[in-house]
């Protein structure tokens, strides 16, 4: 499962930086066009998370939505999707955000 494995590098990287403390809450950003479903991630760091330090910690998750830009008609906008389509009917548009998959902040106890 693509989820799994990219748990598993948040949850390495977690534990690099806090060693044997207890951490109490994970940030993370996932954007909405990152294809990285925050669901099965949660259900992923629940399994990996047990027998660390990081068993229950409060796991947020931030879900920015995907922006773009039109090359055509020059406007910004909100992308709902993963297909790249301006309301102006063009397709030469370029993902400026929503793409993210990051790990934003770690608290420990
Ligand atoms: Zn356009």
């Amino acid at each position: 499962m693509h989820e799994l494995s990219i748990t598993q590098s948040l949850v390495d990287a977690v534990l690099d930086c806090t060693g044997d403390r207890t951490v109490t809450g994970v940030n993370l950003r996932i954007g909405r066009l990152s294809g990285v479903l925050p669901d099965a991630l949660r259900f992923c760091f629940q399994l990996l998370a047990e027998g660390t330090p990081l068993a229950g910690a409060d796991l947020r998750i931030d879900e920015p939505a995907g922006r773009a830009t039109c090359h055509t008609c020059r406007q910004s906008f909100i992308l709902p999707d993963t297909i790249p389509l301006c309301t102006c009917g063009s397709a030469d548009v370029e993902i400026t955000g929503g793409r993210e998959l990051m790990l934003a902040s770690v608290e420990v106890g």
